[in-house]
């Protein structure tokens, strides 16, 4: 994995191509969400998130990513349904009623990347179920609201942290939110556990993906065959939000969320 330590916002030119690569990412979010109904295969999910990048002149950052000694991803984006965690391969499975599915999606944009995952229900989702899709967002939301430059990355990771265990859900350790920028994944990692005033501290022109994922249950995961996906160890539901934040002059702005225009 390559790292950089990254200023990525040197100017108004990264900062307006990251925020243009967040709203590509933040369109195509909104046409998958409007396309997970009862029936509809995962790999068609995957085109119409390859369509919508593309024709805005961005590049999938998940297609052919290679991560130790498996196969380069195949997708556009990743599927994770039910107790899957995160990449999940898209396929010809199709989605059940009372499932959920969290999609984990990225793009470059002229260099600059933006990396975002949403979880939603199929159709009608148990209470348990929306809950922790409830909470998983709501815990983004905190982590986020830690964001400023003289900030550790500590405030971050505890916000998550203590929010999502005070309900009781189990916080993912072994995947991490990240640096972003020139490259998908720079320094520093963002845990969603860990201590406020710890950790590196945020600068001025970083762009942080910050990405919670919580399971009913513990926190354990497992690997499954196919080199890529990841599931709970214990088989309970999980859920996955993750946005992309740049540090700019006039505060932290979220790239991948829908900007109105009107
Ligand atoms: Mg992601
Ligand atoms: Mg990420």
């Amino acid at each position: 994995m390559a790292h950089q330590t990254g200023i990525t916002i040197k100017s108004n030119r990264e900062l307006k191509l990251m925020l243009e690569a967040g709203q590509i990412i933040a369109r195509a979010k909104a046409k998958l969400a409007a396309a997970i109904v009862p029936g509809v295969a995962t790999r068609d999910l995957d085109a119409i998130a390859e369509d919508e990048i593309r024709e805005n002149g961005a590049i999938p950052s998940f297609k052919g990513y290679k991560a130790g000694g498996v196969i380069p991803f195949p997708g556009t984006i990743c599927v994770s349904i039910n107790d899957e965690i995160v990449h999940g391969i898209p396929s010809e499975r199709k989605l059940n009623e009372g499932e959920i599915i969290s999609i984990d999606v990225g793009a470059i944009y002229h260099g600059l990347h933006a990396d975002s995952a949403f979880t939603i229900g199929v159709g009608e989702v148990s209470d348990e179920a929306q809950r922790l899709m409830d909470a998983t967002r709501e815990s983004l939301d905190r982590g986020i609201a830690k964001i400023r430059a003289g900030a550790r990355i500590g405030d971050i990771s505890s916000a998550v942290q203590t929010y999502a265990e005070g309900l009781g859900y189990g916080v993912v350790r072994q995947y991490v939110g990240h640096g972003i920028g020139f490259e998908m994944h720079e320094d520093p990692q963002v845990p969603n556990y860990g201590q406020p005033g710890r950790g590196p501290l945020i600068r001025k022109g970083m762009a942080l993906a910050i990405e919670p994922m919580l399971n009913i249950g513990g926190w354990e995961t497992r690997q499954l065959d196919d080199g890529w996906t990841v599931s709970t160890a214990d088989g309970t539901l999980s859920a996955h939000f993750e946005d992309t934040i740049a540090i700019t002059e006039d505060g932290p702005t979220v790239t991948t969320r829908l900007v109105s225009t009107s």
